[in-house]
């Protein structure tokens, strides 16, 4: 085997090569110093970046990061009342627009009936029986007290 690429030597150095590839790679490392030089400086590179600091952020640059998150924290908290509010006045709203149970079990109003079946004296277009149905809750017909 001629010497593999570096590109090469470093997919068999991370562990990102196919078995065969990976056995040959081995098998050539055996016999060639110059290749087994290469994968020390890999390994010598990452020991290194390792082991390497990090920076402390300074003070000032604490206090511009939470300043910076601070109003997103607070306009998260504001949304997020925005939508339990609304979700409380739609609870409200279902429950005054769902009639008691004795109103629920008594016949339904000629408009349910016609939005379901059609009403057969208006025709059978969903426009016709649209119009069928604003006339007839107009008229008061089938409102929930
Ligand atoms: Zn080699």
């Amino acid at each position: 085997m001629n010497h593999p690429t570096e590109q090469l030597l470093s997919a068999y150095y991370d562990n990102e090569l196919p078995p065969s590839d990976r056995a040959a790679i081995a098998a050539h490392l055996v016999q060639c110093k110059a290749c087994e030089l290469i994968l020390q400086d890999f390994a010598a590179v990452t020991e290194h970046m390792g082991s390497a600091a990090l920076p402390e952020p300074s003070i000032a640059a604490q206090a511009r990061w939470m300043n910076s998150f601070r109003p997103a924290r607070e306009r998260g908290v504001r949304q997020l009342a925005g939508l339990l509010t609304a979700a409380a006045a739609i609870v409200i709203a279902v429950s005054m627009a769902i009639p008691s149970n004795a109103q629920a079990t008594a016949a339904p109003a000629q408009w349910e009936k016609a939005a379901v079946t059609g009403s057969p004296d208006v025709g059978t277009t969903p426009q016709a029986t649209a119009q069928w149905i604003v006339a007839d809750l107009s008229a008061g017909n089938g409102s929930v007290q």
